[in-house]
Protein backbone atom coordinates (compact mmCIF):
# COMPACT_ATOMS: atom_id res chain seq x y z
CA UNK A 1 0.00 0.00 0.00
CA UNK A 2 1.55 3.61 -1.14
CA UNK A 3 0.52 6.49 0.89
CA UNK A 4 -1.58 9.20 -1.39
CA UNK A 5 -0.77 11.52 1.07
CA UNK A 6 2.14 13.14 -0.55
CA UNK A 7 1.80 16.55 0.98
CA UNK A 8 3.98 19.72 -0.49
CA UNK A 9 3.40 23.11 1.08
CA UNK A 10 5.38 26.15 -0.40
CA UNK A 11 4.27 28.23 2.10
CA UNK A 12 6.51 32.08 1.65
CA UNK A 13 9.95 30.67 0.48
CA UNK A 14 10.09 27.86 2.14
CA UNK A 15 9.05 24.55 0.33
CA UNK A 16 7.78 21.75 2.80
CA UNK A 17 7.31 18.02 2.11
CA UNK A 18 5.32 15.58 4.78
CA UNK A 19 8.35 12.28 3.48
CA UNK A 20 6.13 9.86 5.72
CA UNK A 21 2.90 10.68 7.71
CA UNK A 22 3.66 9.81 11.67
CA UNK A 23 0.59 7.54 12.75
CA UNK A 24 -1.26 8.11 16.05
CA UNK A 25 -0.76 4.62 17.29
CA UNK A 26 0.90 1.81 19.07
CA UNK A 27 0.86 -1.65 19.14
CA UNK A 28 -0.28 -4.10 21.81
CA UNK A 29 1.73 -7.00 22.18
CA UNK A 30 5.42 -5.75 19.67
CA UNK A 31 6.04 -2.78 21.84
CA UNK A 32 6.18 0.46 19.43
CA UNK A 33 4.87 1.26 15.64
CA UNK A 34 7.38 3.83 15.38
CA UNK A 35 5.35 5.34 12.69
CA UNK A 36 7.08 8.59 12.86
CA UNK A 37 7.03 12.07 10.82
CA UNK A 38 9.95 12.84 8.47
CA UNK A 39 9.43 15.90 7.32
CA UNK A 40 12.04 18.14 4.41
CA UNK A 41 12.11 21.88 4.11
CA UNK A 42 13.66 22.88 1.33
CA UNK A 43 14.25 26.71 1.08
CA UNK A 44 17.16 29.41 -1.19
CA UNK A 45 20.11 28.64 1.67
CA UNK A 46 19.27 25.57 3.15
CA UNK A 47 17.82 21.85 3.09
CA UNK A 48 16.71 20.03 5.93
CA UNK A 49 15.16 17.23 7.09
CA UNK A 50 13.14 17.31 10.53
CA UNK A 51 13.83 14.02 12.25
CA UNK A 52 14.65 10.77 9.67
CA UNK A 53 13.31 7.77 11.20
CA UNK A 54 14.19 4.71 11.91
CA UNK A 55 15.16 1.53 10.11
CA UNK A 56 11.64 0.65 8.70
CA UNK A 57 11.25 3.92 6.70
CA UNK A 58 14.84 3.93 5.16
CA UNK A 59 13.81 2.63 1.81
CA UNK A 60 10.60 5.17 1.61
CA UNK A 61 12.96 7.88 2.79
CA UNK A 62 15.45 7.46 0.47
CA UNK A 63 12.88 6.59 -2.37
CA UNK A 64 10.38 10.21 -1.81
CA UNK A 65 13.77 12.06 -1.22
CA UNK A 66 15.15 10.65 -4.62
CA UNK A 67 11.35 11.72 -6.15
CA UNK A 68 11.68 14.96 -5.02
CA UNK A 69 15.04 15.33 -6.72
CA UNK A 70 17.06 15.90 -3.06
CA UNK A 71 20.27 13.30 -3.27
CA UNK A 72 21.12 12.56 0.25
CA UNK A 73 24.47 14.98 -0.51
CA UNK A 74 22.22 17.60 -1.15
CA UNK A 75 20.86 17.34 2.61
CA UNK A 76 22.54 20.25 4.19
CA UNK A 77 20.96 20.17 7.93
CA UNK A 78 19.20 17.39 10.13
CA UNK A 79 17.07 18.52 12.87
CA UNK A 80 16.23 15.93 14.95
CA UNK A 81 13.33 15.98 17.69
CA UNK A 82 14.84 13.57 20.25
CA UNK A 83 17.26 10.91 20.33
CA UNK A 84 14.75 7.74 19.96
CA UNK A 85 15.08 5.13 17.64
CA UNK A 86 11.98 5.58 15.15
CA UNK A 87 13.40 9.35 14.63
CA UNK A 88 16.72 9.55 14.76
CA UNK A 89 18.58 6.79 13.21
CA UNK A 90 18.80 7.64 9.56
CA UNK A 91 21.14 10.53 10.21
CA UNK A 92 24.31 8.44 9.09
CA UNK A 93 22.38 8.47 5.30
CA UNK A 94 23.35 12.40 5.10
CA UNK A 95 27.03 12.46 4.91
CA UNK A 96 27.30 16.02 3.97
CA UNK A 97 24.46 17.59 6.72
CA UNK A 98 24.69 19.03 10.07
CA UNK A 99 23.18 16.99 12.11
CA UNK A 100 21.44 19.22 15.27
CA UNK A 101 19.98 17.82 18.25
CA UNK A 102 19.87 19.58 21.64
CA UNK A 103 22.33 19.59 23.99
CA UNK A 104 20.04 18.21 27.12
CA UNK A 105 19.31 15.49 24.73
CA UNK A 106 22.71 14.29 23.70
CA UNK A 107 23.48 14.26 27.37
CA UNK A 108 20.72 12.37 28.85
CA UNK A 109 20.94 9.59 26.05
CA UNK A 110 24.47 9.54 26.23
CA UNK A 111 23.71 8.59 29.75
CA UNK A 112 21.20 5.77 28.88
CA UNK A 113 21.67 1.92 30.21
CA UNK A 114 22.60 -0.17 27.24
CA UNK A 115 19.87 -2.04 26.02
CA UNK A 116 16.65 -0.84 28.48
CA UNK A 117 15.56 2.34 26.82
CA UNK A 118 14.62 3.37 23.23
CA UNK A 119 17.54 5.39 22.64
CA UNK A 120 20.00 3.81 20.01
CA UNK A 121 22.89 3.79 22.50
CA UNK A 122 25.35 2.80 18.79
CA UNK A 123 23.99 5.12 16.98
CA UNK A 124 24.06 8.16 19.71
CA UNK A 125 27.83 7.52 20.52
CA UNK A 126 28.83 7.35 16.84
CA UNK A 127 26.77 10.74 16.82
CA UNK A 128 28.58 12.16 19.59
CA UNK A 129 31.96 11.75 17.90
CA UNK A 130 30.45 13.25 14.37
CA UNK A 131 32.17 16.05 12.73
CA UNK A 132 29.45 17.44 11.85
CA UNK A 133 27.56 17.22 14.99
CA UNK A 134 25.92 20.64 16.60
CA UNK A 135 24.47 20.89 19.97
CA UNK A 136 21.20 23.15 19.94
CA UNK A 137 20.46 25.11 22.88
CA UNK A 138 16.98 26.69 23.62
CA UNK A 139 15.44 29.82 21.68
CA UNK A 140 18.56 29.59 18.79
CA UNK A 141 17.47 30.12 15.63
CA UNK A 142 19.22 27.41 13.70
CA UNK A 143 18.59 28.08 10.30
CA UNK A 144 16.69 31.01 8.65
CA UNK A 145 13.54 31.48 10.07
CA UNK A 146 13.85 28.48 12.25
CA UNK A 147 14.40 28.42 15.79
CA UNK A 148 14.44 25.99 18.88
CA UNK A 149 12.40 25.08 21.87
CA UNK A 150 12.82 22.98 24.38
CA UNK A 151 10.20 20.99 25.30
CA UNK A 152 10.75 18.49 27.95
CA UNK A 153 8.37 15.72 29.04
CA UNK A 154 8.56 12.68 26.60
CA UNK A 155 12.42 12.83 26.45
CA UNK A 156 14.38 15.79 29.18
CA UNK A 157 16.07 17.42 25.96
CA UNK A 158 12.86 16.83 22.98
CA UNK A 159 13.03 20.15 21.00
CA UNK A 160 10.46 21.74 18.89
CA UNK A 161 11.51 23.63 15.67
CA UNK A 162 9.29 26.52 14.97
CA UNK A 163 9.21 27.40 11.46
CA UNK A 164 8.60 30.97 10.70
CA UNK A 165 7.25 31.54 6.81
CA UNK A 166 6.87 35.46 7.11
CA UNK A 167 2.78 35.04 7.49
CA UNK A 168 2.19 31.44 9.72
CA UNK A 169 3.92 29.74 11.99
CA UNK A 170 5.07 26.01 11.35
CA UNK A 171 5.57 23.99 14.66
CA UNK A 172 7.42 20.67 14.14
CA UNK A 173 6.77 18.90 17.08
CA UNK A 174 8.59 15.62 17.30
CA UNK A 175 6.81 13.11 20.34
CA UNK A 176 7.04 16.77 22.46
CA UNK A 177 3.14 16.17 21.16
CA UNK A 178 2.90 13.23 19.46
CA UNK A 179 -0.75 13.50 18.16
CA UNK A 180 -3.92 15.16 18.12
CA UNK A 181 -4.93 13.72 21.52
CA UNK A 182 -1.94 14.75 23.25
CA UNK A 183 -2.54 17.94 22.15
CA UNK A 184 -5.65 18.56 22.74
CA UNK A 185 -5.99 16.90 26.44
CA UNK A 186 -2.19 18.67 27.27
CA UNK A 187 -1.34 15.17 28.53
CA UNK A 188 0.79 12.14 27.14
CA UNK A 189 0.95 8.67 27.05
CA UNK A 190 4.83 7.91 27.27
CA UNK A 191 6.23 11.14 29.17
CA UNK A 192 9.70 11.04 32.01
CA UNK A 193 7.10 14.02 33.14
CA UNK A 194 3.84 14.41 33.11
CA UNK A 195 4.16 18.37 34.18
CA UNK A 196 7.15 19.25 32.39
CA UNK A 197 4.90 17.51 29.37
CA UNK A 198 2.19 19.65 30.21
CA UNK A 199 4.39 22.89 30.25
CA UNK A 200 5.93 21.81 27.12
CA UNK A 201 2.43 21.29 25.04
CA UNK A 202 1.20 24.77 26.72
CA UNK A 203 4.45 26.11 25.05
CA UNK A 204 3.74 24.55 21.59
CA UNK A 205 -0.04 25.88 21.71
CA UNK A 206 1.57 29.41 22.65
CA UNK A 207 3.97 28.89 19.39
CA UNK A 208 1.36 27.74 17.48
CA UNK A 209 -1.51 30.06 18.12
CA UNK A 210 0.63 33.19 17.79
CA UNK A 211 -0.40 33.75 14.52
CA UNK A 212 -4.11 32.28 12.38
CA UNK A 213 -3.62 29.98 10.40
CA UNK A 214 -0.46 28.34 11.61
CA UNK A 215 0.14 24.57 10.58
CA UNK A 216 1.51 21.89 13.01
CA UNK A 217 3.32 18.95 12.47
CA UNK A 218 3.42 16.20 15.22
CA UNK A 219 5.86 13.44 15.55
CA UNK A 220 2.98 10.57 15.13
CA UNK A 221 0.21 12.15 13.16
CA UNK A 222 -1.37 14.44 10.60
CA UNK A 223 -0.35 17.63 9.98
CA UNK A 224 -3.13 19.91 11.49
CA UNK A 225 -3.92 23.62 10.87
CA UNK A 226 -5.64 26.10 13.09
CA UNK A 227 -7.85 28.18 12.00
CA UNK A 228 -9.75 30.91 14.15
CA UNK A 229 -9.42 28.54 17.67
CA UNK A 230 -10.49 25.28 15.39
CA UNK A 231 -8.08 22.30 14.46
CA UNK A 232 -8.42 20.55 10.98
CA UNK A 233 -6.47 17.80 9.85
CA UNK A 234 -5.01 18.18 6.68
CA UNK A 235 -4.83 14.79 4.67
CA UNK A 236 -6.00 11.26 5.59
CA UNK A 237 -5.35 8.56 8.28
CA UNK A 238 -3.75 5.70 6.33
CA UNK A 239 -2.13 2.80 7.35
CA UNK A 240 -2.82 -0.99 6.56
CA UNK A 241 -1.07 -4.03 7.81
CA UNK A 242 -0.26 -7.32 5.46
CA UNK A 243 -0.59 -11.06 7.00
CA UNK A 244 -0.41 -14.22 6.38
CA UNK A 245 -2.56 -16.72 8.26
CA UNK A 246 -2.83 -19.23 5.65
CA UNK A 247 -0.33 -21.77 3.88
CA UNK A 248 0.41 -19.53 1.04
CA UNK A 249 1.92 -16.58 0.15
CA UNK A 250 -0.50 -15.40 -2.06
CA UNK A 251 -3.26 -15.64 0.38
CA UNK A 252 -2.70 -12.53 2.53
CA UNK A 253 -5.15 -10.45 4.38
CA UNK A 254 -5.12 -6.44 4.58
CA UNK A 255 -5.75 -5.24 7.54
CA UNK A 256 -6.56 -1.74 7.51
CA UNK A 257 -5.58 0.53 10.61
CA UNK A 258 -7.64 4.05 9.19
CA UNK A 259 -10.28 5.16 11.39
ZN1 LIG B 1 10.01 9.25 20.99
Amino acid sequence: MTSENKQSFLIGTFQIDIIVHGFPGKSVCHGPLGFSTIALIRHNEFTALVDVGGFGQRLILNQRLKELGVRPDDVTNVLLTHSHFDHAINWVNFPNANIHISRKEMTWALEQPTGKTYVPELYVAALKDHQNLVLVEHDEEILPGIKSLICPGHTPGSTVYVLDTGDSDIVFTGDACKNRAELVSRAADMTYDANATKNSINDIWSAWSRRDGGLLIPGHDLPMVLNNNSIRYIGKHEAAIKVWFDDSLNKSTLISLSP
